[in-house]
């Protein structure tokens, strides 16, 4: 076995502490293993820098606010947002839910359509079915093209002006097909509706800028972004943040609270009910310092040629189905005819090989593709062509073993 293809080394694995040597870790779209420096971000933010924010008196509570403010600069420089429209939320899940509760719950009416595409993740199907039957919404799907990316021609062919919304993945997770994101905007705004992103699994791998891309809501998780969980981002254009009413009641998103009536604070505070996830805030802050550190142009450069390199060697086996566009965002997913692939996710973990299999929450996908689950490789900056050709040696013992 060769890989021929020519990976441009970003050679990073001796960051990231959790990777031992040997250990070809090809699941960073189901999440990212965390470089030293965001691990020592988050120990500072607890050992000797610790406070709560926002609402202390005393030096240390204020440098923390401070510390947490910053975080938030950092995140709107990242994407190219203003700091007023990123609220900090738990991860994507909960910000495309943010966003379909207390934009689309208070803005559709019955008649109104969504329009989704068939790869999305359940978390930017589910939402959207849940606010659609609340308010007597429909939903349609844009079909994929033969080489697995949303179909755009078919999207301009369906829009009409009920369209309100329009939820698509900037990546998908399961194919690594990259969206067109500045034209499926201009499209939505052709007919009066909105774009969200779902920027997931874009961030970790490509630079955004969510003015160029003319959307009105981006969400990603830090997670898979090389930081903590528990901690992401809900960008929303500022008009529209301001219209929304609160997502949950608590401390922290109120102007004045009276038991004749409470005024909530401006956004994002009106977003951020309860003591926040400030530590995760900080570590997102290094997350964010790591990525643009190596630059996110060399991460999708480097993760492009592994991509390259994954399908000219897993196309030279027999037996091995693609899926997914050649051009295809740092993810390979493939079957081994006639192996389920629990099986070679199992054989390959005794080889070393991490890898996912299953329906990676894209059940509708799996329908369309005619499987049930794919096998899935996900590359991040500490992979290399060694991993690709431990991949490649496993997936000759499945063959091997299943004859
Ligand atoms: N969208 C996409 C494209 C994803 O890959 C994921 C995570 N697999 C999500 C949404 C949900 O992210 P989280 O579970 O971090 O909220």
């Amino acid at each position: 076995m060769s890989v021929a293809t020519a990976a441009r080394p970003l050679d990073r694995v001796a960051d990231f502490p959790a990777i031992p040597d040997g250990w070809a870790y090809l699941d960073t779209a189901a999440t990212a293993q965390k470089p030293q420096a965001v691990i020592d971000a988050i120990t500072r933010g607890y050992d000797t820098t610790y406070a709560t924010v926002h609402r202390g008196v005393y030096q240390r509570s204020a440098d923390m606010t401070r510390a947490y403010e910053a975080a938030r600069r950092r995140v709107a420089d990242f994407i190219g947002g203003q700091v007023d429209e990123c609220v900090f939320v738990r991860g994507a899940t909960e910000g495309i839910n943010l966003v379909a509760q207390c934009w689309a719950g208070t803005q559709l009416k019955s008649g109104d359509r969504i329009l989704l595409s068939a790869l999305e993740h359940h978390s930017n199907i589910v939402p959207w079915q849940m606010v659609a039957d609340r308010v007597g919404a429909a939903i349609d799907v844009v079909p994929l093209t033969a080489d697995h990316r949303i179909d755009l021609d078919a999207m301009a062919a369906m829009l009409t002006p009920a369209h309100k919304l329009v939820a698509l993945a900037h990546v998908s997770n399961v194919l690594g097909s990259v969206l067109d994101a500045r034209r499926a905007a201009d499209l939505a705004h052709s007919v009066g509706a909105r774009l969200l992103l779902d920027g997931c699994q874009a961030v970790p791998r490509m630079r955004v800028d969510v003015g160029a891309l003319d959307c009105d809501f981006y969400v990603f998780s830090g997670h898979k972004l090389y930081g903590p969980t528990g901690i992401g981002v809900l960008w929303g254009k500022a008009d529209l943040l301001d219209t929304m009413p609160p997502y949950q009641g608590g401390g922290a998103m109120i102007d004045k609270v009276a038991f004749s009536g409470t005024t909530y604070a401006p956004p994002p505070a009106r977003f951020e009910a309860g003591t926040p996830h400030i530590v995760g805030a900080l570590g997102l802050h290094a997350a964010i310092n790591y990525v643009e550190g190596i630059g996110l142009d060399a991460i999708h450069a480097h993760e492009t040629a592994l991509v390259g390199a994954t399908r000219e060697a897993l196309g030279q086996l027999n037996s091995v189905r693609l899926f997914g566009p050649e051009d295809a965002a740092g993810i390979v997913s493939f079957e081994v005819e006639g192996v389920h692939p629990h099986d070679v996710g199992t054989i390959l973990d005794e080889a070393k090989v991490a890898i996912r299999a299953g329906h990676h929450c894209a059940q509708p996908l799996m329908e369309i593709l005619g499987v049930s689950a794919t096998a899935r490789a996900s590359f991040g900056v500490y992979n290399g062509l060694a991993d690709v050709e431990a991949l490649v040696r496993g997936l000759e013992r499945v063959r091997k073993i299943f004859g």
